[in-house]
């Protein structure tokens, strides 16, 4: 393999230095360094790459939708070296040769590694647990497990799954909606659903599951992850958790970091625009600003996109109809770049934190989420974060359009990603 410079890139936003990648790993750091080939990174900060721990990949089953091919491509653009593969799927990535074959798909791509999520349930139907044992076991190493898009509502199922996944070192991640609480849910329980005569989603249904999940987890001594936090009172559950020693972590969406209910009455787009329909739904500015803060200090772990792609069909209707959900790969950086950088609460090396190394210790994904230093692997992503995007989305590399900032001027722009040593894109283009 040839070996490659990147000339005068700002580790965590650091002095410039230059990275020599030898063998697909990191193998000097310093002034004044020569290899086959050079990526001139002046002026750019070097990340480690970046690791989501929640994508819908959508294949197998909607490959109208996405793709494990296009989903990574979006992936990479994004910044991304690894990224979990949601489990709702058609068929249900519930068994050894579903999870398998996306892992297969990830290989065969070859744009960022693919870490199938396993379902929880057999079918997601929340009435008897998935083959988590053979999951695990498999050739993809599977050590989350979700019923994403489907909350394990059940007690008795969710301890169960609680308790089997110590035996392989994995993580229960719940989506946490009580379904009762929810039925026919279209946006946040609030003043604008209200006005709207909008059925509302009240932040209680998701704050009593991740209570209770907490107490669950505790009980039985194993590990939760709570996908998508939401919710101001979520954020309190969770530091609580955590104060007690508990083995809790948490994740919170771009798109909960930044954009708020009120955009469902009005916004650039119109009222009732299905572009902002999203499970868990956009909550209120007070949320928004507790979701920030517990980010800053901790109390949330990590970032995730909950990238969810759906074709045009399926969100171009009437509110009540659309599909819920939003893509979100080829936008996170920029949007914790404005809702996390611009705004004081996190510098690069927090950015690292919440979006490379936490979720890589998560999902227990080994060779992601290491620090850029002499003989890591050469998981690097390049980024400008001086540029402004217009974002289009007409331009990307997902096969769907649903992205809630069209028109919008982001700050930041990936100009180079790495997978071990070898560029997956140069110059913001595919490589
Ligand atoms: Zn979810």
């Amino acid at each position: 393999m040839k070996t490659i410079v990147i000339k005068g890139a700002r580790i965590l936003g650091g002095e410039p230095v230059d990275i020599l990648v030898r063998d697909g790993v990191v193998a000097e750091i310093g002034q004044d360094l020569s290899g086959d080939e050079t990526v001139d990174a002046r002026g750019l900060i070097a990340l480690p790459g970046l690791v989501d721990l929640h994508t819908h990949l959508r294949e197998p089953g909607r490959e109208d939708a996405e793709t494990v091919e296009t989903g990574t491509r979006a992936a990479a653009l994004g910044g991304y070296t690894a990224v979990h593969a949601m489990a709702n799927t058609d068929p249900v990535a519930d068994t050894a040769g579903v999870v398998e074959q996306v892992w297969r798909l990830g290989q065969e791509a070859g744009h960022c590694d693919v870490r199938p999520v396993g379902a929880v349930t057999v079918g997601l139907e929340g009435e008897r647990l998935a083959e988590l044992g053979a999951m695990a076991d498999s050739a993809a190493r599977v050590r989350v497990f979700s019923d994403d898009g489907k909350c394990v509502s059940d007690a008795v199922l969710m301890r169960r799954a609680l308790e089997y996944v110590k035996a392989f070192d994995g993580v229960v991640a719940q989506h946490a909606q009580e379904p009762r609480l929810t039925k026919d849910a279209q946006m946040n329980e609030g003043a604008v659903s209200g006005r709207l005569g909008l059925t509302g989603w009240p932040a209680v249904a998701e704050e009593a599951i991740i209570a209770r999940d907490c107490l669950l987890a505790a009980h039985v001594g194993s590990r939760l992850h709570v996908c998508h936090l939401s919710t101001a009172g979520s954020v309190e559950i969770v530091r609580w958790a955590k104060s007690k020693g508990w083995d809790v972590t948490a994740e919170v969406t771009p798109h909960h970091l930044l954009l708020t209910d009120d955009l469902v009455e009005d916004s650039p787009v119109g009222s009732y625009n299905p572009i902002y329909k999203v499970n868990p739904p956009l909550r209120t500015r007070a949320d928004v600003e507790a979701l920030r803060a517990a980010l800053a200090d901790g109390t949330i772990d990590c970032v995730a996109t909950d990238h969810a792609p759906h074709p045009l069909e399926d969100k171009e209707t009437e509110w009540a109809a659309a599909a819920m959900g939003m893509i979100g790969l080829e936008t996170a950086l920029s949007v914790v770049q404005e809702a996390m950088v611009e705004t004081g609460l996190l510098d690069w090396a927090g950015v690292a934190e919440r979006m490379s190394h936490a979720p890589a210790r998560i999902g227990r994904v080994a060779d992601h989420g290491q620090p850029i230093e002499v003989g890591a692997p050469a998981n690097i992503t390049l980024y400008d974060a001086e540029a402004r995007t217009e974002v289009d989305p007409a331009g990307y590399a997902s096969k769907s359009r649903n992205t809630p900032y069209e028109g919008r001027s982001l700050p930041g722009r990936v100009v180079a990603t790495f997978l071990r040593g070898r560029p997956t894109v140069l110059d913001g283009k595919l490589a």
